[in-house]
């Protein structure tokens, strides 16, 4: 097996009454087993009931040729990721001062991470199978790769401009990438700071939404899946960063609202939104990667009464990954957080973008509520409504370009009045992180929509798809949209374990447990 070829086979095959496969398809028949809880008394005692939900799930095999359409191609992650993707498909090797260096897909949890597939049965060691093939996933090397921006330098170009990859790497992808030209997108310039305005010389008219936007990025997409024949698109705005819209009743409150809004070009439908309807109409899945509110109710409810899906918001890369991650280890510790002090500083055109007020604030707000669920778990610690004090700041500061700054500062209680403090500082390559992340969603995304479900009793024998608001994707996204009135995850390890255990679900196979008793009782 070359790690730079598609690969389509199944690495393993199920052997169990309740797995079938055909030509096409997986079936399997998968027992959900979970507690009920009914309160007794006061309601400070519990009755614990085990529960068994029967699903059956059907995986549709054929690996479908994909393509991806980044909304703000031209910027960093836009460049990088498709540059990133060229140097995989060719097996790029380039000189770096450290010596030769080789396309990888580190930092992708599909294509460089692994699962526990099961336990060897004569030598009882675990064994471990690439998390992109638990399911007939699409490889990323086979993804096609294009775009909006609303500047026009070609790929080669806006490579150069974002600073980010070695000039031997960017010689050897330069040429392809500079055929690459982006789609004029959508500009309304009071939704991005104004020190953007300079770059946005690639823009469709008007200035305000409308159904004539709506109906080109819908050919854009259908365009560009007749040209590169091509099976699905998936579209992901790795744009800037927009101001929060503000939720206007009878605007953006409902799908029909909504739509009408466009029409009648009102002044708060943002140009995330009107990318997010057009996708939802052309059946696209379509992923926010910025913290705005993109998916105001009209668009959540567009896409529930379509079928489309949709994921987001806000690309979790550095900060709030460690932060969803540590914070879990505490509080589960017993450790009671009390504060948290995040301060960035980054010099890439997205920290210039945020250097304005209104553009942080939506930043500020995706950032700040990822322990909420942590902390709300634990009632030994923190009293109802209680929280650790949480700031965040970001600083414009150019010279570090893409090297972005992290600074973080946990300040905890431990046992009988003391103190612990954590202080972390974390540089890295912003895009180098969020790339990855990008793989990520789009093959997860995409093998979302070849996965049916049904209950498994009579009065419901119709095989659906999952929620349109997939939340299956919260481990890539800092502020995870779930199906309206159920509960965010931010705990890293859980978003993890849900997305690997539904993929096993969808073949048959038990949730890993981790409890090994095989080597504790014998
Ligand atoms: P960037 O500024 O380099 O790229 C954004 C691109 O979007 C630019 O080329 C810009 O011209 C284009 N653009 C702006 N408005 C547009 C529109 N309406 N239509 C089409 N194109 C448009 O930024 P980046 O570093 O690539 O980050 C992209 C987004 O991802 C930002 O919102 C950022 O906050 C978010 N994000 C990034 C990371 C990370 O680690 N890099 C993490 C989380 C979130």
């Amino acid at each position: 097996e070359k790690d730079n070829r598609s690969i389509h086979q199944a690495l393993f095959t199920v052997e169990s009454p309740n797995v079938e496969y055909t030509d096409t398809s997986i079936l399997s028949r998968y027992t959900y087993r979970t507690t009920s809880i009914k309160k007794v008394g006061d309601g400070s005692n519990y009755i614990a009931v085990p529960h068994e939900t029967v699903y059956n799930f059907k995986v549709s095999c054929g690996t479908p040729k994909v393509g991806v359409m980044l909304v703000g191609w031209g910027g960093n992650n836009g460049t990088t990721v498709t540059a990133g993707l060229i140097a995989n498909r060719d097996g790029l090797t380039w000189e770096t001062r450290e010596g030769p260096r080789k396309a990888n897909y580190y930092g992708s949890v599909v294509m460089a991470s692994t699962i526990k597939l099961g336990t060897d049965v004569e030598t009882h060691a675990d064994v471990n199978i690439p998390f992109h093939r638990v399911l007939p996933m699409v490889h990323p090397n086979d993804l096609v790769v294009g775009g909006w921006d609303i500047s026009s330098l070609d790929m080669a170009r806006a490579m150069d401009r974002a600073a980010v990859l070695e000039p031997t790497l960017k010689a050897m992808v330069r040429k392809e990438m500079t055929g690459m030209k982006p789609l004029p997108s959508i500009y309304y310039p009071d939704f991005i700071a104004a020190n953007q305005e300079d770059r946005a010389d690639n823009v469709l008219n008007g200035t305000h939404a409308c159904m004539a936007h709506v109906e080109q990025i819908r050919k854009d997409i259908r365009d560009f899946k007749a040209h590169n024949g091509l099976d699905k698109v998936i579209v992901l705005w790795t744009a800037n960063t927009e101001r929060y819209a503000e939720m206007v009743t009878g605007i953006n409150d409902t799908a029909d609202n909504l739509l009408r809004a466009i029409e009648e070009g009102h002044p708060e439908i943002s140009p995330s939104t009107v990318f997010a309807v057009s996708c939802i109409l052309e059946g696209a899945p379509f992923i926010n990667g910025s913290p705005q509110n993109t998916f105001v109710p009209g668009a959540i409810e567009l896409a529930e009464r379509h079928g489309a899906f949709i994921g987001g918001d806000d690309f979790k890369s550095g900060q709030t990954k460690m932060k969803s991650a540590l914070v879990d280890f505490l509080i589960s510790a017993g450790i009671k957080l009390t504060s948290i002090a995040s301060y960035n500083h980054l010099g890439n055109n997205d920290g210039k973008n945020l250097s304005s007020q209104a553009q942080f604030r939506s930043k500020e707000i995706s950032k700040s509520n990822v322990v909420d669920d942590m902390v709300e778990a634990n009632n030994m610690l923190y009293e109802k409504g209680e929280h650790p004090d949480h700031t965040v700041v970001i600083k414009y500061m150019p010279a570090v370009g893409d090297n972005k700054r992290a600074l973080d500062e946990y300040y905890a209680e431990i046992f009988m009045g003391g103190h612990q403090t954590i202080s972390i500082f974390n540089v890295c390559e912003d895009s180098l992180l969020a790339s990855p992340l990008i793989i990520d969603l789009v093959l997860i995304a995409e093998m979302m929509t070849r996965i049916q479900w049904k209950r498994d009793d009579e009065s419901d024998n119709e095989y659906k798809s999952f929620h349109s608001v997939l939340s299956v994707l919260s481990y890539m996204l800092k502020a995870p949209l779930t199906p309206p009135g159920t509960p965010v995850v931010n705990a890293l390890a859980k978003q993890r374990a849900a997305l690997t255990n539904i993929f096993r679900a969808c073949v048959g196979l038990e949730p890993e447990s981790d409890m090994t008793l095989e080597h504790k009782l014998f």
